[in-house]
């Protein structure tokens, strides 16, 4: 079923969002871009004449009811942002009654779901190596199934909106989809959104395909690498793993950041690229510091070749332009890690530059993804947040999705 298609008039439907919002030390949200994001799918619910239940989650309380995650703290900014009142419900798995009194156009919020332990699934108390763990996992497991049932009660249909958390199979994930029907359970319309530009990146590619991979270890980005392999022409690697495969090829990188058990790994890359037809672009030279710290005395040197105490902070003239020139050509972009300490100012040239390339390139026509917290911290920075096809809001959930793993929050829906 579509969010387009349901006819939710007379209906209440039970809706998994991310309102996991930041909050200060007097509990107001200082950044409510998760419930903007969820707005669309809940005034489109409301105005078709269905009432909501709205769940999410919280921080992360492990199991037990800690005051700070509350989400009755949220509860007049969600009133204010739907223009309409809301309800709360101070405890998720006994809401029943309230839920059963709603009337059409009305809202209930239910407080945090992962103050109870089966949201999650994890048996509590218990260590990983403790014999009886499995056993402790298997009734976690069954009060898990419970848990769903009992949000799914509440409800004549489900929907799924929180894209931040899909990669988790959880109650109010995934577990409580198989309480409902295909016909009675759908995507809310930033998953739909979040699902479409992963398809744009790894179904429907117009080329050339052009992936900028960026940030501080090749570690933590070596299954989209993988992944991404088979799929690009061009693949910018960027940022601090640019000195791993640096020194990989003999180089001298002086201080710079470096994973000296991934030496093999980047050759491994480099020899995957070159029998996959890839154009792998590397940065050739780079801005070297003495200091981490903005004021530090810089040089421009070749990535390969700094000297002994300084560092690569940031990708060099040289290979701004290359790597603009394998963006501006582009048809689909994908951008994630920044190309250098773009936190200071005097190292945020090479993340820049490619934000340049990627609106250059998207006001031609192409269709530019940007994720991955950094990434898209450095567009909002540079300003080019609205030059760029469409920035994903989930950080984890995004990368497990370009990594070609099935997401369990679309799967529970799409099947
Ligand atoms: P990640 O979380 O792996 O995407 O890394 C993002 C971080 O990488 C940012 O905070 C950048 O400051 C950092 N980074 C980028 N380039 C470098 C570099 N050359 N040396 C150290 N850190 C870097």
């Amino acid at each position: 079923m579509t969010i387009n298609d349901y006819k939710f008039a007379g209906k209440k439907a039970i809706v998994r969002v991310d309102f996991n919002v930041p909050l200060n030390e007097n509990g107001q949200i200082t950044d409510d871009t998760r419930i903007r994001g969820a707005l669309p799918t809940l005034k489109h619910i409301l105005e078709e004449g269905g009432a909501l239940i709205i769940m999410s989650h919280m921080g992360k309380p492990k199991g037990k009811v800690v005051a700070k995650y509350s989400l009755k703290q949220i509860v007049d900014a969600v009133s204010a942002a739907l223009g309409t009142p809301v309800q709360f419900a101070e405890d998720c798995a006994k809401a029943a009654e309230q839920a059963a009194a709603l009337k059409a156009g009305e809202v209930l919020l239910l407080e945090n779901l992962r103050y109870y332990p089966e949201e999650e699934g994890k048996p509590v108390g218990i260590d990983k190596e403790d014999p009886a763990y499995e056993e402790a996992k298997k009734a976690m497991k069954a009060s898990q199934k419970e848990f769903a049932k009992t949000l799914a009660s509440y409800a004549d249909c489900y929907v799924n909106d929180a894209f931040g958390t899909a990669h988790r199979k959880h109650a109010s994930t995934a577990v409580i989809a198989d309480y409902f029907d295909a016909d009675n359970k759908m995507l809310g319309y930033l998953m739909e959104k979040e699902v479409e530009a992963v398809d744009n990146i790894l179904k429907n590619i117009k080329r050339p395909f052009t992936a900028i991979m960026g940030g501080s270890k090749v570690s933590t980005k070596i299954g989209i690498i993988e992944n991404l392999m088979d799929k690009v022409d061009n693949l910018i690697l960027c940022g601090g793993m640019t000195y791993t495969f640096a020194k990989a090829n003999g180089g001298e990188i002086g201080k710079s950041i470096c994973e000296n058990d991934k030496l093999e790994l980047a050759l491994d890359i480099i020899a995957q690229a070159k029998a996959k037809g890839v154009n792998l672009v590397l940065a050739t030279d780079c801005v070297a510091a003495d200091d981490f710290c903005n004021e530090a005395n810089t040089q421009v040197c070749p990535s390969n070749a700094i000297p002994e105490g300084w560092e690569g902070v940031d990708a060099g003239p040289e290979s701004r332009k290359a790597f603009a020139a394998a963006i501006e050509g582009a048809k689909t972009i994908l951008w994630n890690g920044p190309a250098g300490v773009f936190e200071f100012d005097n190292f945020a040239a090479g993340s820049k530059a490619i934000a340049e390339a990627i609106a250059t390139a998207t006001d031609n026509g192409a269709y530019s993804l940007i994720g991955g917290g950094d990434s898209v911290a450095c567009v909002n920075k540079f300003g080019m947040a609205d030059r760029v096809s469409y920035i994903s809001t989930g950080g984890g959930a995004l990368l497990e999705a370009i990594e070609g793993k099935v997401l369990p929050g679309v799967a529970a829906i799409k099947g």
